[in-house]
C-alpha cells in the first residue's frame, strides 16, 4: 500500500505519538511520552457540555464557530493582554489548534512559498507545510545552560523577503522555552521588515512557570496586523480529546483561514463550544491552579532526572522538559526511547523526528510531567531502579 500514499505525505513520518503510545501500551509502561493530562478538566465545563447536549445544540454550529464562543475569546484576549477583536470578523473556532495551524498555512501559503518554522517544530507543523507543498525554512532553539533560547542570528538570517510565513510556538514545546524580550522584539523586526505574516501556536499561554507571564506577539508595535494568533481549550482546560481551538487576528488575515477551514472541517463540536465559551469565562482560577500545580510536577521530574544524569532542562513552560541523554553513552535517542520500557518500563519520546537538523535534536528525550504525581513519583522510582546507561 506504501507506494498509493500520495507523493506530498512521502517526507511526512507517521506520528512518533502514535508509535510510542502504542509501545506504552503493549508493555504496560508509563506513558510519559504524549502530552495529556490523565486528570479531565473542570466539572461546571464537563456539565455545561452536558447541558447543551441536552438542550438541543446537537447540528452543525456556524463555520466560524458559536457567537458565545467567538465572544468569550474576544473577552479572553482583552482581559489577558489588552487585545481589541471583534468577534464577527477576527474570531475563528477551530478544531483544535491543529486545524488552526492547517487552515492559516493552506488559506496563507502557495506551492513553492517559504515558511519559517521554529525547531524542533510541534510535528503537525512539518505535516501541514508539506502538505501546503510549501518550502520549510527552520529556525533553531538552542540550548544554553539550563534553557533554550531561540537563535536570533539564525532568524534574521532566515527570514528574508521570500519568506511568506513565520510560523512560532511559545511557550514552545517541547523545549519548554518562553520567547522574551528581546527574541520578541527579534521576530517583530524581521517580520515587519520583510513583510511577512506571523503565526503563533501559543496553546500553552497559561502553562508558565516562576511568575512568568506570556506575552503574545500580536501586542508589539506593528504586529497586530500581521499576526494570526491561535490556542485552544484542550492545554488550558485540560480537554486535550474535545479538540475546540481558536484563531484570532486582523480581518484580513482571519478571513483566509476560515476560507481554508471551511473545506477542512467546516464546523465541529457544536455542544463543547458553548462549555469552553463557559470555561474561558468562569474558569480562571481552574488554570492558574493547573498552572502552579505543574510547575510543581515539573520540579519533582527534573529533580528526578537530575539525580539520574539524565541533565534535564527546567523549562519555562509547558507540559514537558528535554533531557540529554548522551551524558548517558546512548547514541541517539531512539534507540533510548526503544530500550526504556523493557528497562524501566516508562515511556518517553525521542525529538528528532521534530527536526530537520538531525544532530541537533539527536540525543534530546521529551518527558511529559502533566501527570499525577504519585504517577511520576513511580516513573522516577522505576528509572532510578533501572540500568539507563547504554
Ligand atoms: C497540543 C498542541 C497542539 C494541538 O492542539 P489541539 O488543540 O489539540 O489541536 C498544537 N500545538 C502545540 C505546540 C501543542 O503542544
Amino acid at each position: 500500500m506504501a507506494d498509493r500514499l500520495a507523493r506530498r505525505l512521502h517526507r511526512v513520518p507517521p506520528t512518533i505519538f502514535t508509535t510510542m503510545s502504542a509501545l506504552a501500551a503493549r508493555t504496560g509502561a508509563i506513558n510519559l511520552g504524549q502530552g495529556f493530562p490523565d486528570q479531565d478538566g473542570p466539572p461546571s465545563v464537563i456539565e455545561a457540555a452536558v447541558a447543551a447536549l441536552r438542550g438541543g445544540r446537537n447540528q452543525y454550529a456556524p463555520g466560524p464557530g458559536v457567537p458565545e464562543l467567538r465572544e468569550a475569546v474576544a473577552r479572553h484576549q482583552r482581559r489577558c493582554y489588552g487585545i481589541d477583536l471583534d468577534p464577527a470578523d477576527q474570531v475563528v473556532v477551530t478544531a483544535g489548534a491543529t486545524e488552526a495551524i492547517a487552515a492559516a498555512v493552506l488559506g496563507l501559503v502557495d506551492p513553492g512559498d517559504e515558511v519559517a518554522v521554529t525547531e524542533p517544530y510541534y510535528d503537525s507543523y512539518l505535516a501541514t507545510i508539506e502538505m501546503a507543498a510549501a518550502v520549510r525554512r527552520p529556525v533553531g532553539m538552542r540550548r544554553v545552560g539550563e534553557e533554550f533560547r531561540l537563535d536570533v542570528d539564525a532568524l534574521r538570517a532566515t527570514v528574508g523577503d521570500r519568506t511568506k510565513l513565520l510560523l512560532v510556538n511559545t511557550p514552545h514545546n517541547p523545549t519548554g522555552a518562553v520567547l522574551d524580550a528581546t527574541e520578541r522584539a527579534a521576530i517583530a523586526e524581521v517580520a515587519v521588515r520583510h513583510d511577512v505574516v506571523v503565526v503563533v501556536d501559543e496553546v500553552y499561554e497559561h502553562l508558565v512557570y516562576d511568575g512568568r507571564r506570556h506575552v503574545p506577539l500580536a501586542t508589539l508595535p506593528g504586529m497586530a496586523e500581521r499576526t494570526l494568533s491561535i490556542s485552544s481549550a484542550g492545554k488550558s482546560f485540560s480537554f486535550t480529546g474535545w479538540k475546540v481551538g481558536w484563531v484570532t487576528g486582523p480581518a484580513e488575515l482571519v478571513a483566509p483561514v476560515l476560507s481554508a477551514k471551511q473545506w477542512l472541517t467546516f464546523t465541529n463540536a457544536a455542544p463543547l463550544q458553548p462549555a469552553v465559551a463557559h470555561a474561558l469565562d468562569h474558569e480562571t482560577a481552574y488554570v492558574e491552579e493547573l498552572a502552579a500545580g505543574l510547575q510543581s510536577k515539573r520540579d519533582l521530574l527534573c529533580d528526578g532526572l537530575g539525580k539520574l544524569g539524565l541533565d534535564p532542562v527546567r523549562p519555562e513552560g509547558t507540559y514537558f522538559t528535554l533531557s540529554n541523554v548522551s551524558t548517558l553513552g546512548w547514541p541517539d535517542a531512539m534507540s533510548f526511547c526503544e530500550a526504556l520500557p523493557g528497562r524501566a518500563g516508562v515511556v518517553a519520546i525521542p525529538t528528532q523526528p521534530f527536526y530537520d537538523d538531525a544532530d541537533a535534536g539527536r540525543h534530546l528525550v521529551r518527558w511529559a510531567f502533566c501527570k499525577e504525581t504519585s504517577v511520576l513519583e513511580r516513573a522516577l522510582d522505576q528509572l532510578s531502579n533501572a540500568d539507563l546507561t547504554a
